[in-house]
């Protein structure tokens, strides 16, 4: 299988033994992985991943140890410390190391505390990004994050902190006054309150809303909904963690962008959602 898989013809990098690459495996989808990442699939000879990485990219690396450093099935996570000095005693055992995360590794992913302690330890690290569920999950619902009609910034939150608890220390009256489209990571499980708070900041109950859960997976989920709703319709159609909550009128541009729906046949509910009145192309 993995032999079906080759990179196009340059130099690419080697991972040395004793040396950790920090990489992204984007959302879910394994065409969505880099060709970094592919080739540290390649060489690496033990992968320390998490729950978020689809399986079908391990089984890209047949050879390869896996090592499980995530929660799942509701077991507690493996410490973070405890998954970084791992990383690290592999590296100075003269593994070659792929440790890989979900999305990006800079994005919500601990991935800068990870690098840091290897580094403090005198480990080598590569880093290669990977696309984050935030942009990428949303780009799959055929939702962009940004558009010259909507938006000239974008804000992206975590719904949790490091207790788990909704992030009390976010200033919400900023963050809604100062991005037309906001992006949560983590956030079904806080929605009501998240919801709450940014109307209380003044955003208007009827903005849109998408939920999306599983982007790039088989098994995605969207749900369009209204900011003053949001919270009872996740609960009603019980969506499930990891899930991605965008707000503002960005999420229109699904009634024209939602290519996967095309896909299968449903053709486009409305071709100028927010209303343009000419075509796009003529701006
Ligand atoms: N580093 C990751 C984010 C890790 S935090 C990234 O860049 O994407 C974990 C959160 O990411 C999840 O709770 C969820 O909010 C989001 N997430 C990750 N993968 C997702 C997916 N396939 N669909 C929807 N949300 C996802």
């Amino acid at each position: 299988m993995t032999d079906s898989i080759s990179l196009p013809g340059q130099d690419w990098p080697v991972l040395e033994p004793g040396w950790v690459w920090l990489c992204g495996a984007g959302p879910g989808d394994p065409g969505l992985l880099t060709l970094h990442a592919l080739n540290a699939l390649r060489q690496a000879d033990v992968i320390v991943y998490d729950a978020l990485v689809d399986e079908r990219i391990l089984d890209w690396a047949p050879e390869a140890e896996k090592i499980y450093a995530g929660k799942r099935g509701g077991k507690p996570s493996a410490k973070q410390r405890d998954i970084s000095l791992r990383l690290v005693e592999l590296a100075r055992d003269g593994r070659r190391v792929l440790r890989l995360k979900g999305g990006d590794p800079f994005v919500f992913g601990r991935g800068g505390e990870e690098a840091q302690t290897l580094i403090q330890h005198g480990v080598r690290v590569r880093i290669v990004p990977g696309i984050s569920a935030g942009i990428g999950g949303l780009a799959y619902a055929g939702i962009p994050v940004t558009h010259r009609d909507v938006n000239q910034s974008v804000t992206f939150v975590t719904g949790h902190d490091q207790s788990g608890a909704t992030p009390s220390s976010l200033d919400w009256a900023a963050i809604s006054k100062g991005s037309q489209v906001i992006v949560i990571y983590m956030g079904i499980k806080h929605a009501e309150q998240i919801a709450t708070a940014l109307m209380a900041a003044g955003r208007d109950p009827e903005e849109p809303v998408a939920v999306v859960a599983g982007a790039t997976t088989p098994t995605q989920k969207v749900l369009e909904t209204r900011l003053g709703r949001m919270a009872e319709h996740i609960a009603d159609t019980k969506l499930e963690p990891p899930a991605i909550i965008c707000i503002g009128r960005a999420v229109l541009m699904r009634q024209v962008l939602d290519w996967q729906g095309q896909l299968s046949g449903v053709g486009p509910r409305d071709l100028d959602p927010l209303g343009r009145g000419r075509p796009a192309e003529q701006a």
